[in-house]
């Protein structure tokens, strides 16, 4: 972060933690009284998910209300995960450019297991090193990245990239969508205000002017929806076709 400082000629620098993490904000802070003028500062942000979504990160942290769709820079707020940091880091210290990163597997149908892999590795071969899978017979849901902005694969012959950060495998357990029973859950946890349900349902009409009135390029694909709907809508992924679905129709 000191070199993205100097390099960016930033005044102030803010490390966002959140509050149940006192034990990792105690070791940061006592490593900044090394750095003293390095006018860096650990801040404390909600446990609620998802106070990682950069603007509510930036709102929480500084104050600073950012404008969706708007680029934080304008702001004068450059946003940079621990993993980036590392890899300035690395970069400049070093001179090493982003080979590895850390990889995860999780889930029911395959051993855990987390990995420092090179880019370019490939996703079977680590499933292989963890000791394959959990009940071979039983069909496997994979989904690569996180439970719940993660997106479904259907293979695990893909290599990690510079962005891959871990892969959940589940036993398949069938089950259905029931009917929408008009309870709103979904629009009540959505932190950007959108309405996951009449989405869906314009998607399914194919009305474009509704998606767009509906504002859906607005989802951050966080998986609030689907996780709070009891009848197990697969909301998120309606919304992914829903601006999909926009994008193929010019808008
Ligand atoms: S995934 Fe659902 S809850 Fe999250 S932003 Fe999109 S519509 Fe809202
Ligand atoms: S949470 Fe599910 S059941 Fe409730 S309104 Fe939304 S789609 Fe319908």
């Amino acid at each position: 972060m000191i070199y993205t400082l100097k390099t960016t000629k930033a005044k102030r620098g803010v490390i966002a933690i959140k509050k149940k993490y006192q034990d990792i904000k105690a070791i940061l802070n006592e490593e900044l009284l090394k750095y003293e003028n390095s006018n860096i500062e650990v801040v404390e942000v909600g446990n609620h998910y998802p106070s990682g979504w950069e603007l509510d990160t930036v709102k929480n942290a500084t104050g600073i209300k950012i404008p969706q769709f708007e680029l934080t820079a304008n702001y004068g707020v450059l946003v940079l995960n621990v993993s980036t940091l590392a890899s300035i880091y690395n970069a400049i210290k070093f001179r090493r450019p982003l080979l590895e990163r850390y990889f995860g597997l999780s889930g029911n149908g395959v051993n855990n297991y987390n990995f420092r892999a090179r880019v370019g590795t490939k996703i079977s071969d680590l499933v292989k090193v963890a000791g394959g899978y959990i009940d071979e017979e039983i069909p496997k849901v994979l989904v690569l990245g996180g439970p719940m902005m993660g997106s479904n694969t259907l293979s695990d012959d893909v290599v990690i990239n510079q962005t891959t950060t871990s892969m959940i495998v589940f036993n398949n357990e069938e089950y259905f969508e029931e009917p929408c029973i008009h309870c709103a859950a979904c629009v009540y946890s959505c932190p950007v205000k959108i309405q996951p349900v009449q989405i869906m349902n314009a998607l399914k009409s194919g009305d474009v002017s509704g998606l767009e009135m509906l504002e859906v390029n607005k989802c951050i694909e966080c998986g609030l929806c689907s996780y709070v709907c009891p009848s197990k809508i697969h909301l998120t992924e309606y919304m992914r076709q829903s601006k999909r679905f926009l994008r193929e129709k010019g808008n």
